[in-house]
């Protein structure tokens, strides 16, 4: 397993291990778009909020920072 293998799966693991959805959801979004080698892209949560998969089920319950952006509306994405 490589280390950027080793550092994601504890970030997961550490995440779905929590109680309730929200660690759920957390360590689902991490598996799919945290890549902890990635050069300047910053922590699981702040990559986690520059996604961009707007018809993904889980986009409006995503994990954000409380000073991130809200989870965009997606009708006025579909408007504009
Ligand atoms: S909201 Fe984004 S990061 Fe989370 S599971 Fe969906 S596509 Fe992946």
């Amino acid at each position: 397993m490589s280390e950027q293998d080793r550092k994601r799966l504890e970030v997961i693991n550490t995440q779905s291990s929590k109680r309730g959805l929200r660690g759920k959801v957390n360590a689902k979004c991490c598996e799919c778009i945290y890549d902890p080698m990635a050069a300047g892209s910053g922590s699981w949560r702040k990559q986690v909020e520059a996604c961009t998969s707007y018809d993904c089920p889980l986009y409006t319950v995503r994990p954000v920072s409380e000073k991130g952006d809200k989870p965009l509306d997606k009708g006025k994405i579909i408007d504009s």
